[in-house]
């Protein structure tokens, strides 16, 4: 069977040692089985881009030799893409518009449905949510095993389209990944309880869900999961046979002492083990990177 698995960076800053985990675990699930391995640059969200960081990414993923296949997918041009989906939604009589702003809703966990009984017309300056129902979505991960989630319990009514007519992540991300033909998705664990939401869409926009794995985020030893504000652990360029190595070590592959990128990530591509990748939502980092 055909797989196609894909990176998905924000371009809010160069990457760090946890998207180049993430980076590398997915090369490698699908190399392994000389699987696509496609590329995708999320950029809706333009106020959070920062100029000159995709270059600077696509830099680093090129030095360390994770070279994807055919052109990069930006989400920016993909515009027609979401309004049809949201017209499908809107056509299933899933949405509504909210009007709440952030103050009225501070104090809540889970969407009040405030505004729920109102009906979807696209304006400015209002959101767009979808209604959940109160059932159970779960999904089988390959590293985290069994989810569930009661959708309108656990999470409530979420936004599709944001006040400022940005497209919402969840959204975004089962658009893209239907049009690019992703069969697996192998992201951080940060986004594990996302996937019954994506899950939900997928299901009311007809597409096939994909394989999920979550693979652990890399927190310092304060517990603090290593982020593009971090600024101290952008990946340095000059060393990515070093790396690489970092980021096999993290992901329990035990690699040998090879000194080149090729000759590491030939390696990784014939003895990658899922299985030897630890459990768990968070991994500490206990040498200095
Ligand atoms: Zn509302």
């Amino acid at each position: 069977m055909r797989y196609v698995g894909r990176f998905a960076p924000t371009p809010s800053g160069p990457l760090h040692f946890g998207s180049l985990l993430t980076a590398v675990a997915s090369y490698l699930e699908a190399r392994c089985i000389e699987g696509e391995w496609k590329l995708r640059i999320d950029d809706l969200d333009a106020p959070r881009v920062e100029p000159g960081a995709i270059d600077e990414i696509l830099r680093t993923l090129e030095c360390h030799g994770l070279c994807w296949d055919g052109g990069i997918y930006y989400q920016s041009t993909a515009t027609d893409r979401y309004e049809a989906a949201i017209e499908t939604l809107i056509g299933q009589a899933l949405c509504f518009d909210c009007t709440c702003s952030r103050r009225d809703l501070r104090n809540h966990v889970v969407y009040p449905g405030t505004c729920r009984h109102r009906p979807a017309r696209q304006r400015d300056n209002v959101a767009i949510r979808i209604r959940v129902p109160p059932i159970e979505f779960e999904f089988e991960d390959r590293l985290g095993g069994y989810f569930a989630h009661n959708l309108a319990e656990d999470v409530g009514d979420f936004v599709i389209v944001r006040r400022d007519r940005i497209i919402g992540y969840q959204l975004a991300v089962v658009v893209d990944d239907d049009a690019m033909g992703v069969t697996d998705v192998v992201r951080g664990s940060d986004l594990f309880d996302n996937t019954p939401r994506q899950l939900f869409l997928i299901e009311h926009l007809g597409f096939s869900a994909p394989q999920y794995t979550h693979v652990p985020v890399i927190t310092e030893r304060s517990g603090v999961k290593l982020s593009k504000h971090t600024l101290a652990t952008a990946i340095d360029n000059r060393f990515p046979a070093q790396n690489l190595r970092t980021v096999l070590d993290l992901l329990g592959q035990n690699p040998p002492m090879l000194a080149t990128v090729d000759a590491l990530l030939d390696w990784a591509t014939s003895y990658w083990r899922l299985s030897a990748v630890p459990r768990g939502a968070t991994l500490e980092t206990w040498q200095s990177i």
